[in-house]
């Protein structure tokens, strides 16, 4: 689709936990969009590297990795739903083996390089959409319509989490947040931090709804 118009982007970011992806996709309904969880694509990328076996912590494998991604078959629908070259791996991708592994494999320079094309491209080819991840409105759209920075205290969101995946304890999983947290947040490549211009909400306590319906507001103030 080509036209004049300016892409009208959501741009959601904040740390695991915080809601974005519960809210990003209720945002997209209540507007009328489309949403891409980036996550999901950082993890399906994961899954392929993991597939192959490669030693992520030798940097020399850091070139494969980024071929591996260049040339992978995503899939990803609304319904959330998320194919590698055809295969389902929806349920595989949120497994402890690739959240373990993805801040690593999404510190690789060609890796973001990949996903962050692809993601410019599923926006162009929509008009705009709900986008959610760590580094959209800092580096992927960095001029998007609105954006927005979800924060929650460290106990609520492992709480949230534990809610999700119920195999670990919530101690062992606040222990994986916060290891992702930093190591999300200290990389050399667009790091995840709160956007210029952004606006921090902290979920804590509000409600999916409240949260919902004040970025809605602050999309309408904002077209
Ligand atoms: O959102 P989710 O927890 O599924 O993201 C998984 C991982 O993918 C994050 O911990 C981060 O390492 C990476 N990621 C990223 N940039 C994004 C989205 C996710 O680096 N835009």
């Amino acid at each position: 689709m080509t036209s004049d118009r300016p892409l009208q982007v959501i741009a959601i970011d904040g740390p695991a936990g915080s809601g974005k992806s519960t809210i990003a996709k209720r945002l997209a309904d209540a507007l009328a969009m489309e949403y891409l969880d980036t996550g999901a694509m950082y993890r399906a990328v994961t899954y392929a590297v993991l597939l192959e076996g490669l030693d992520l912590t030798d940097r020399a494998n850091d070139d494969t990795v980024g071929w591996i991604a260049r040339r992978m078959k995503l899939g990803l629908s609304q319904d959330g739903t998320v194919t590698v070259d055809g295969v389902d791996v929806t349920n595989e991708i949120r497994g402890q083996r690739v959240t373990g592994s993805v801040s690593t494999v999404a510190a690789i320079p060609a890796v973001r390089a990949e996903l962050v094309s692809r993601q410019r491209e599923w926006a162009a080819e929509r008009g705009g959409g709900v986008l959610e991840g760590r580094d959209i409105g800092t580096a992927v759209f960095p001029d998007a319509l609105l954006k927005v920075y979800l924060t929650a205290t460290p106990e609520v969101r492992a709480l949230r989490r534990a809610g999700e995946a119920s195999q670990q304890s919530v101690a062992e999983i606040a222990a994986e947040i916060s290891r992702r947290d930093a190591l999300d947040s200290e990389r050399e490549h667009d790091p995840l931090r709160q956007a210029e211009g952004a606006i921090e909400v902290d979920t804590s306590d509000l409600s999916i709804d409240e949260v919902v319906a004040l970025i809605g507001r602050q999309v309408e103030l904002a077209r």
